[in-house]
């Protein structure tokens, strides 16, 4: 029995360094000291011990339980610091690692387009005028010598907020109160959201973007209107840019005519991006009605003045060949990415 023993306390010394974990230290214990464990099974064997034996069995018996037991605490501390250690080296922060990189915003092409227009016409000496996207019905009507039966001031094309106020239209209410609030020479640029009553698709939205221009000053002719425009068409879409002046109709200007421009894309000799024209129309211009002027307050016996609009939408869509407009609006990183 003595040497079952010895064998005992020699196996738990050689292999208690092969003990590397809480959960193994506990298998350790059970296994030696355990209630079934191998030293218990063998100290059972001491009733058969004759009385003189049984208390230098019992002796050594304690002495093995000691020196496991012994084992077994100095293990416990070697695997509470390498756990630690391990743990620290888990949690551990790397300086040197370097960080993940912000991703950088930037600007919507609209946005992008809008400044390139702005600062052509800044550079003009104009200045940028904003007001209200809800304006009065007489802002964005009546002062601009829109008829009362005017299509476009129905209920099926204007969002109405009330019987005097809407969701404005157009831009041209900005010129209406820049005509309104200050004394000639006027020359502003107001780019702004409009709305209109739209369904959505490929060109078509309810909420858009105008940029308009207004000059007021003495002596204020046609000749300026085209002059700038063209000076403006080739700033925006190159130096070989021509214009072309078609008349047409709008009530709050007369003489009234659209703009177009030779294809930026064949230079005018036609391409399936100019619907094989040679043009692109880009705008709608004129010379302020007189009405509009008296409106407004000003003499237009003194003053006169000229004015456009353009689709900002449209014009973005033109430079950068996007050919759906809900593109725009849908936010969708892959498609704003690409500016
Ligand atoms: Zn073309």
């Amino acid at each position: 029995m003595e040497s079952q023993l010895k064998e005992i306390v020699a196996a738990a010394e050689a292999t208690i360094e092969e003990v590397t974990t809480s959960r193994e230290l506990d298998d350790f214990r059970v296994h030696y000291l355990g209630k079934k464990g191998v030293l218990k099974e063998l100290m059972k064997g001491m009733g058969k011990l004759s009385p003189q034996e049984r208390p230098q069995m019992g002796k050594l018996g304690n002495e093995a339980t000691q020196r496991i037991e012994e084992l077994i605490a100095a293990r416990k501390v070697w695997i509470k610091s390498r756990e630690l250690d391990v743990r620290l080296k888990q949690e551990a922060v790397d300086i040197t690692m370097p960080g993940d990189a912000f991703e950088k915003g930037h600007l919507h092409p609209l946005n992008l387009v809008l400044n390139e227009i702005k600062e052509i016409f800044i550079g003009m000496g104009y200045k940028i005028a904003e007001g209200p996207e809800v304006d009065t019905v007489y802002n964005n009507f009546d002062a601009l010598n829109s008829p009362k039966d005017h299509p476009s001031r129905s209920l099926s094309d204007t969002f109405y907020i009330n019987e005097e106020l809407l969701l404005r239209t157009q831009t041209s209410p900005v010129q209406v109160r820049t005509m309104m609030a200050n004394e000639p020479p006027i020359k502003v640029i107001s780019p702004g959201r409009c709305f209109r009553y739209d369904e959505l698709d490929a060109t078509h939205s309810p909420m858009f973007h105008q940029i308009e221009g207004l000059v007021v000053d003495e002596q204020i002719t046609m000749a300026d209107l085209k002059g700038t425009l063209d000076l403006f068409a080739k700033r925006l879409f190159g130096e070989k840019t021509r214009t072309k002046f078609r008349p047409h109709y709008f009530p709050f200007t007369e003489p009234s005519a659209e703009v177009d421009v030779s294809c930026f894309k064949c230079g005018g000799e036609g391409c399936r991006f100019c619907s094989y024209s040679g043009w692109i129309e880009i705008l709608g211009c004129g010379m302020v009605h007189p009405h509009v002027l008296e409106e407004c307050g000003i003499d237009s016996g003194k003053y006169s003045g000229f004015a456009f609009g353009m689709g900002l939408d449209r014009i973005t869509m033109l430079k950068h060949e996007i050919d759906d407009i809900r593109l725009f609006f849908e936010n969708d990183i892959r498609f704003i990415k690409q500016f």
